[in-house]
């Protein structure tokens, strides 16, 4: 069976949108700076960009903050590169736009709730699939309640993650509630590399874990 290039469906889409002549909307799920790193390089040239920090999964709330806090350091310098037409060291083609924050709060007993009884699982098995539903299906459903055109994550530019399962998640939830899912998978075209360049460049803060206790109790684990 023939797999989805979802980065080349991504693409045509960028490219569609040019040729219209449209700069369109997008929600984006972020999971931390150092994956929307170079989704946002990315991104902002093509699309008006409200990111949206919605990681009920991560635990406890000073990591969720920490991660909250570099993100929104992370935007603050790509904007500030926009007002100041300054994109030295970026990939640019002088068209980057702003990127907006929708502000959201932090939902953990959602996630608890959403995982009960899969405690146990390997990271990558039902557990991950759970978590994914929770944070598109909350995307989908803010981007359809404030009219963005499309919403879309960063998850897929782990290595670790399965973009067929997020991009078949993404269009469910589009359907669900009435959205339409952007599909993506960054890690391709050298995206995961640029993430690890860009991270470096500004010095963002990188975990060893995913984010919920249960991968953080694995990654502790395979420390020993
Ligand atoms: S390992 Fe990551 S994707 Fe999987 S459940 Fe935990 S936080 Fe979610």
């Amino acid at each position: 069976m023939n797999r989805v290039n979802y980065s080349r469906e991504m693409d045509r889409i960028m490219e569609k949108e040019e040729r219209e002549g449209r700069t369109p909307s997008l929600l984006l799920q972020v999971c931390c700076a150092p994956c929307s790193s170079h989704c946002l390089e990315l991104l902002r040239e093509h699309f008006l960009v409200t990111v949206l920090y919605y990681n009920p999964n991560i635990s406890e709330k000073a990591e969720y903050e920490k991660r909250k806090a570099e993100e929104l350091r992370l935007i603050e310098e790509y904007n500030r590169q926009v007002e100041e037409q300054d994109f030295t060291g970026m990939h640019s083609t002088g068209k980057a736009h702003r990127i907006a924050v929708m502000d959201c709060d932090y939902d953990a007993a959602a996630y608890e709730e959403a995982v009960r009884g899969l405690e146990d699982c390997p990271e990558g098995g039902a557990r991950c699939a759970v978590c994914f539903d929770l944070r598109l299906g909350k995307t989908a459903q803010l981007a359809a309640q404030n009219g963005f055109d499309y919403f879309t994550t960063t998850l897929t530019i782990s290595p670790l993650k399965n973009a067929d399962l997020l991009n078949e998640t993404g269009q469910r939830k589009a359907e669900e509630y009435g959205a339409v899912f952007l599909p993506s998978d960054f890690k391709k075209k050298e995206g995961y590399k640029r993430s690890i360049e860009l991270s470096a460049r500004f010095g963002l803060y990188r975990q060893n874990f995913c984010g919920c206790r249960f991968s953080k109790r694995d990654a502790q684990r395979d420390a020993i």
